[in-house]
């Protein structure tokens, strides 16, 4: 089968019934990110952005097309891994990491949660609060943290079209409507203390990135996080792509016009750490504080 883009080339990634050259498949997909990078303004001249790299094929993507944007648009990167202390995966994913950053030249800051806060996530999960849960909270509040205590001034993650998809069904259900507002390529800072997250994979699907970082030869992680639970969604929305041909794209481009939701919950600062927060005492702190 012959590229469907430039005709001549063999095609080697085939994605929604359609072939690709390796050459074609990698412009057009950067060349999606790039334009979304500039509509929304994720990146701008003078920025310094710290990637938070998981070692997984979305992140380490995000993080070399952002490597490749930095001169044209004039922002400086560097990558944020955070050791969960998960057996065996978090050793795994950190030496993906490590050798991500040596392959790209960039700076790798590594934080130990055990050495950060004294206990592993294992450790911090107490009652029957799922293992997921804790481990959000724990990494978004380091991402915040850390790179805003280094001068960063924005955080990129590998979020994708199939998560935001996932996020909205399963905030939509639980009428988390001020979430799914948040649901957008860039979520700007609303607090002193807290940095604008920006999502350049937005309007990349799985299978995009997945490619993306095979034809890079990105070293991404093979293992999966044991405590992941099995994805009811992924597959409900995969089924409905099989379906109804774009209809992730389309999605996620309806969700970038979706109206900001103004909601009274107003950010104050956490009373024992002093980082930002809804209720008197934040989230991370709670965890930990259980756990002791
Ligand atoms: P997840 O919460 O596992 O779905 O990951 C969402 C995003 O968070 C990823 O695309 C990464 O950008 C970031 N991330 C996840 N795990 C880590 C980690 N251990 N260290 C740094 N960033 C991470
Ligand atoms: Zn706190």
């Amino acid at each position: 089968m012959r590229c469907s883009i430039c005709k001549k080339n063999d095609a080697v990634i085939f994605i929604r019934r359609k072939g690709y050259c390796k050459e074609c498949f990698i412009r057009i997909y950067e060349r999606r990110v790039e334009r979304l990078v500039k509509r929304f303004k994720l990146v701008e001249k003078g920025d310094r952005v710290m990637v938070a790299v998981s070692g997984g094929k979305d992140s380490l993507s995000a993080a070399l097309i952002l490597n490749k944007l930095k001169d044209k648009i004039g922002f400086e990167v560097e990558l944020l891994f955070i050791d969960l202390g998960i057996p065996t995966f978090s050793n795994v994913s950190k030496k993906s990491v490590e050798k991500f950053a040596k392959m790209a030249g960039l700076e790798l800051h590594t934080i130990i949660l055990k050495d950060y806060v004294g206990k592993s996530l294992v450790e911090l999960k107490r009652g029957s609060r799922p293992m997921c849960a804790v481990c959000g909270i724990v990494k978004r509040y380091i991402m915040n943290k850390y790179p805003k205590e280094h001068g960063f001034n924005k955080v990129a993650t590998g979020h994708n079209a199939d998560d935001m998809v996932e996020f909205f069904f399963t905030n939509w259900l639980s009428g988390n409507f001020e979430w799914i507002s948040k649901l957008k390529p860039i979520i700007p800072s609303t607090h002193p203390k807290l940095l604008a997250k920006v999502r350049p994979l937005f309007e990349c699907t799985e299978e995009e990135n997945r490619a993306y970082a095979k034809l890079n030869e990105l070293p991404i992680v093979q293992a999966k996080c044991p405590f992941k639970p099995s994805h009811k969604w992924k597959k409900i929305v995969n089924e409905i792509e099989r379906k109804v041909p774009n209809f992730k794209l389309n999605f996620v481009k309806s969700l970038e016009r979706f109206p900001e939701i103004e909601y009274e919950s107003v950010l104050r600062e956490c009373k024992i750490c002093g980082e930002p927060s809804s209720s008197e005492v934040c989230s991370f702190c709670k965890v930990v504080g259980r756990a002791n």
